[in-house]
């Protein structure tokens, strides 16, 4: 564990450039440091909020070097960048998280490995490359079934919902070149996700769980506290620490779980995947919490002490999503919305709206988490599109 911390007035490289970059930056910015984004192209959203905006493609040796020369430290909004290009940052300039963490969790199946090897309960699962493996996860773990891609899948991508033998044929060919999970659709009561922070020092800090509800597999809603009993928390929390600990990871961490009803009664927490960075149900803690998870991001990763993780008051988040295909966003009912009291709208500044794009959110504040989601369903009603 590194001991002295990069202070501000150094320079973060961030490698990605969409919204959890952008509001990664806007935290480092606060905190007076200087920001690279490597976005990887010329129009995302986090180029605003960066001193210089790297537009090579990820991976790119030049970019590589690049980022190097500018910065004292380096980060990510997202686990899908090459490892390879970590594995060379990381030999000149700290790096959170490693190109290790990045191997496992831009792998289904390698994370998986990791939270059996830890004992953590997740759905029935099965490897699958070829059309014989495909027969024997249809045999082994049977339907309903959700088939992901083991890399590179996310917000609902690349999977498959399987519920009759019928719908097998909807499933790309297995030739043998792609590798898949085969997973049990789980019955679950909720889902909810843990967000920690694991500093480069070592000190970690949880926040309290997070519930969500996703529409075709993306995230439309999360509510805080979560309904959830003190000993499905304990659980969860327990399960995020241990996940931390063995992945030794730096920075955010986020453990998306499902919650569901145990064979003796009361309920037991299965993982459904890891996310090694700041994530979309941790949008409201800029509101909601003493320490957003952007400004925690930021503090794990330069080794500074981590903020507190209470809650400053029930909230809720809507997602605001592309509804089809437009040329420039062009967003009605704004005013409507911000007058809903104790509501707040973050655009991402995306240019282009396509469907089911994210393209900023709601996030309110309440006495009680039924009023916070009431007064988000509101004034994300209130919004619209027009063009
Ligand atoms: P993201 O990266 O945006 O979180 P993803 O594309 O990696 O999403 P998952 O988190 O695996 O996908 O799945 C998205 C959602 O689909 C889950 O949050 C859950 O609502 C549903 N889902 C996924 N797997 C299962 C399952 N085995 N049983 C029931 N529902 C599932
Ligand atoms: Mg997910």
């Amino acid at each position: 564990m590194s001991a002295r911390p990069v202070l501000p007035g150094a320079t973060l490289g961030i490698l990605g450039g969409g919204q959890l970059g952008r509001m990664l930056g806007m935290a480092a910015r606060s905190l007076g440091y200087g920001v690279v984004v490597w976005a990887g192209n010329y129009d995302a959203p986090a180029r605003v909020i960066a001193d210089r905006v790297l537009t090579q493609p990820h991976g790119d040796l030049e970019g590589t070097i690049e980022l190097m020369r500018t910065c004292d430290l380096v980060t990510l909004e997202w686990e899908n960048m090459p490892a390879e290009t970590v594995d060379v940052l990381s030999e000149h300039r700290p790096c959170h998280p490693s190109a290790s963490v990045l191997r496992i969790t831009q792998d289904r199946l390698a994370e998986r490995a990791l939270l059996d090897r830890l004992g953590i309960p997740t759905a029935p699962a099965y490897g699958v490359r070829t059309a014989e493996d495909l027969h024997t996860a249809w045999q082994k773990v049977g339907l309903p079934a959700r088939v992901k891609t083991a890399r590179g899948g996310y917000d609902g991508g690349g999977q498959w919902r399987v519920r009759t033998e019928t719908e097998l044929g909807s499933l790309p060919t297995m030739d043998g070149t792609t590798a898949y999970r085969w997973e049990k659709e789980v019955n679950f009561e909720r889902e909810i996700s843990v967000l920690l922070a694991r500093s480069s020092t070592g000190e970690v800090r949880v926040y309290p769980a997070f519930e969500n509800e996703h529409t075709g597999g993306i995230l439309h809603l999360t509510r805080c506290p979560a309904r959830i009993s003190p000993e499905v928390a304990r659980r969860a929390e327990e399960i995020a620490r241990s996940v931390a600990e063995a992945l030794q990871i730096v920075g955010m961490l986020t453990v998306e779980c499902f919650v569901v009803a145990a064979p003796g009664g009361g309920h037991d927490v299965w993982v459904n995947e890891l996310a090694p960075r700041v994530h979309n149900s941790g949008h409201l803690t800029i509101e909601a919490s003493s320490t957003s998870q952007f400004e925690q991001h930021i503090r794990a990763v330069c080794g500074l002490p981590l903020g507190e993780t209470t809650l400053r008051s029930p909230a809720a988040m809507v997602n605001l999503l592309g509804d089809k295909s437009r040329a420039r966003v062009q967003l009605t009912g704004v005013p409507e919305a911000l007058s809903v009291p104790h509501t707040h709208l973050h655009l991402y500044g995306k240019q282009e709206v396509r469907a089911r794009r994210k393209l900023g959110h709601v996030t309110a504040l309440a006495g009680s988490p039924e009023e916070a989601v009431a007064r988000a369903i509101r004034a994300h009603g209130a919004l619209g599109f027009e063009g």
